[in-house]
């Protein structure tokens, strides 16, 4: 028999559909997500950026600020006369120091050559000996008129000292301001663990002048003992390389050197270099590698859920088009698939036997048992057609209690033994009522026609078949009749 799972018809055009739609929804996820990383990697890029926007305000607030309040002292023409003078008004001099320290938030102070005296805004008075301002004569016989020096190791200070001169080259002493440099060091501090950046001052000599790490901690590096160069850092001589091959004189220069990134920007009014190092790099290629493990992750689940939903989707494909061939109580095939494979079978025989096949009186069994054993009735018919079938021979259920044979390259004669073999076992069935208190049987009769393929159709076959069937009823029912025209 030709069985119904014969394969189904698959549907090509679906599945194409379903790859297309499953592989757009991939590769737009993909694409979202890349873009969506990366506004991530350059939302993290701009917060950096525009990090150093108050960075350079708190340089230009906290280091360019006072310098230039320093340098405005030293050329104040009422210090000038005053340090001139042999007889000297400390009072004076005491409300001036005192005017600049409220105004610019920070300590000054005044060292006269002449009179041997440190005077600063809080009215402390010292003489300049080595043993009381030890950095005194250090810095006077220096060539330099301004510096920058680091002092009080216990209450650290930035200063910024410029030499005082009458003349172009009579030297008076010294003005200068003093910031606490606790709060630089809080101030970096907030950078550094905001950003992750360290900030190196060094000066014209490549001597780290200040820093946000505990370099800032050092004493004057005036001091030769205590001077740290900047190409000690491990990663300066690497960016020192990379400056000289790029050849370039931008302002600000930017340099991967593995997990930093170094932006070097002068300070001109300090003569000195401000080097800001921020481990970008690493982060980026951390955020990268966490994108691509994800996206790997996602493909897999998707290939996954791809296969089983494929899956899912075949094996419902497949039901719903074999019940769309199957008789739902007799498992047989109905008329739809019986039609269609006869064009089948009509491509690959040469003739083909019909038969129709319909119960006697079962309106009867149905009125007398109930419609459920009717319904056992027309199961138990259609196993007996089943197991009297051969390969390429095809049973269906064509109607209510009809059945059909198409049996192909089976003249009339041998079509005839077969429906005959099916009616006599069927004639042996017996059933029960549903209470099972009583049995009955049943029979069945036949039209039988032959025909070849190229002379016919099955329309006019079973038309034919009909005729023959309607002539056993007539002659008395459990019985097989060929048509013969
Ligand atoms: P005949 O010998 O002339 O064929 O008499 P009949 O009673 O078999 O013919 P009729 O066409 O009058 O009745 C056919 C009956 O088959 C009527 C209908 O209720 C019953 N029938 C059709 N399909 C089913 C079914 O699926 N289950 C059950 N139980 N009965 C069915
Ligand atoms: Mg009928
Ligand atoms: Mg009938």
């Amino acid at each position: 028999m030709v069985k119904a799972k014969k394969k189904m018809e698959q549907s090509p055009k679906f599945d194409r559909y379903l790859t297309i739609v499953f592989f757009i929804t991939i590769v737009s996820v993909i694409f979202t997500s890349y873009f969506t990383f990366k506004e991530i990697i350059n939302t993290h890029h701009e917060k950096q950026q525009n990090a150093t926007i108050p960075l350079f305000s708190l340089i230009n607030s906290e280091i360019i600020h006072p310098l230039s309040v320093a340098k405005y002292i030293s050329r104040d023409h009422f210090i000038i006369e005053f340090a001139k003078q042999d007889n000297i008004d400390k009072n004076k001099i005491l409300t001036y120091l005192q005017q600049l320290s409220n105004r610019y938030q920070m300590s000054s102070f005044i060292a006269l050559d002449k009179h041997n005296l440190m005077i600063d805004s809080n009215n402390k008075q010292t003489g300049l000996s080595h043993d009381e301002a030890e950095w005194y004569e250090r810095l006077k016989r220096l060539p330099e008129d301004e510096f920058t020096d680091i002092g009080n190791a216990d209450d650290p200070h930035l200063y910024f000292d410029v030499k005082l001169y009458a003349e172009p080259k009579d030297f008076l002493g010294f003005v200068g301001i003093a910031i606490d440099l606790n709060t630089f060091e809080e101030k970096f501090a907030e950078f550094q663990q905001k950003y992750g950046y360290e900030l190196i001052f060094t000066n014209k000599d490549n001597i780290i002048t200040l820093s946000s790490n505990t370099l800032m901690k050092t004493e004057s590096h005036h001091r030769n003992s205590e001077k740290v160069n900047i190409n000690t850092l491990p990663w300066y001589q690497k960016y020192v390389e990379f400056q000289n091959k790029a050849s370039t004189d931008e302002r600000i220069t930017r340099w991967n050197a593995q997990d930093l990134l170094v932006s070097k920007i002068p300070l001109k009014d300090l003569n000195w270099t401000l080097y800001i190092t921020s481990p970008k790099p690493d982060k980026q290629m951390e955020y990268w590698k966490i994108f691509v493990t994800r996206v790997g992750l996602f493909l897999l689940v998707t290939l996954v859920l791809y296969a089983l939903f494929l899956k899912a989707v075949n094996y419902y494909k497949s039901n719903v088009l074999k019940n769309a061939d199957i008789d739902f109580l007799t498992k047989l095939p109905n008329r739809r698939y019986i039609t269609r494979e006869f064009e089948t079978l009509s491509l690959k025989y040469s003739n083909v036997s019909v038969v129709l096949a319909d119960i006697d009186h079962f309106k009867q069994v149905n009125d007398t048992y109930g419609h459920n054993v009717g319904d056992q009735v027309l199961v138990a018919i259609a196993n007996t057609f089943n197991e009297n079938v051969r390969q390429d021979e095809m049973i269906g259920r064509w109607g209510g209690e009809e059945f059909i044979m198409i049996l192909p390259d089976t003249n009339a004669e041998q079509a005839f033994d077969i429906t005959e073999r099916i009616r006599k076992s069927v004639e042996q069935l017996t059933f029960s009522s549903s209470d099972k208190t009583a049995t009955f049987r049943t029979t069945i009769s036949f039209g039988v026609n032959h025909s070849k393929f190229h002379r016919t159709t099955l329309k006019q076959l079973i038309d034919e078949s009909d005729k023959a069937l309607y002539s056993a009823k007539s002659s008395g029912r459990n019985k097989v009749v060929v048509f013969d025209e």
